[in-house]
Order: C-alpha cells, then structure tokens, then sequence
C-alpha cells in the first residue's frame, strides 16, 4: 500500500491517483477523501462468560497505539482527474456490475 506520504506527494504534484494523468497547472482536477471510521450500535455481545474486561483492555494496551489508531480510523486523500472522477463516482464500492438489479421491476 502507498505510504501516506506518497499520497500527499501525489496530491501536491497534481497526478491522477488512478490513472497517473498529469493534471496541467489550472487544469480541472477532483479531490477524494475516504474517512473510515469504526461504528457502534450500541450493542454489546459477550457470548464468553469468561470474557474478562480489564484483561482484554490490557491486551489492546499492549498493541501498538498506531495499529488500534488505523483499526479505529483511517484516511485516504487522492487527486483525481475528471475522467476517473467518473468511473469512480459511478461506483465507488467497486460493486460487481454484471449483478441484476434487485430493486428493478
Ligand atoms: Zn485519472
């Protein structure tokens, strides 16, 4: 994976991300940010009944802190070009498109 520091290598030098198109001074570019954050429902499951919380808080003390960081929250930045913005607005989940539409007829 591209380092984070690549990535803002990219986006200062104006490359696509995607296709690698240089994107000439004053040229129409598109900025994407990809937050990914970890969600709760309010629910918790302890199906364990062994399950010991201050040994399982002390197992993610001694993880490192940048590991559980990225397991709680991750950022992408990338410069697109006006093409890729399209293919990539056209699906941003990457979703198979050769599935039938579920909500058609
Ligand atoms: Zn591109």
């Amino acid at each position: 994976m591209e380092s984070r520091i690549a990535q803002e290598l990219r986006v200062a030098s104006g490359v696509c991300s995607r296709c690698s198109r240089i994107i000439e001074p004053g040229g129409l570019f598109y900025s994407l940010l990809i937050k990914v954050s970890s969600d709760f429902d309010g629910v918790i499951k302890i199906e364990d009944k062994e399950y010991d919380m201050s040994r399982e808080f002390e197992k993610v003390k001694s993880y490192p802190e940048e590991l559980i960081n990225e397991e709680v929250y991750r950022e992408f930045r990338f410069v697109l070009c006006p093409r890729c913005k399209e293919i990539y607005c056209a699906n941003p989940l990457n979703l198979p498109l050769d599935t039938p539409d579920k909500n058609a007829g």
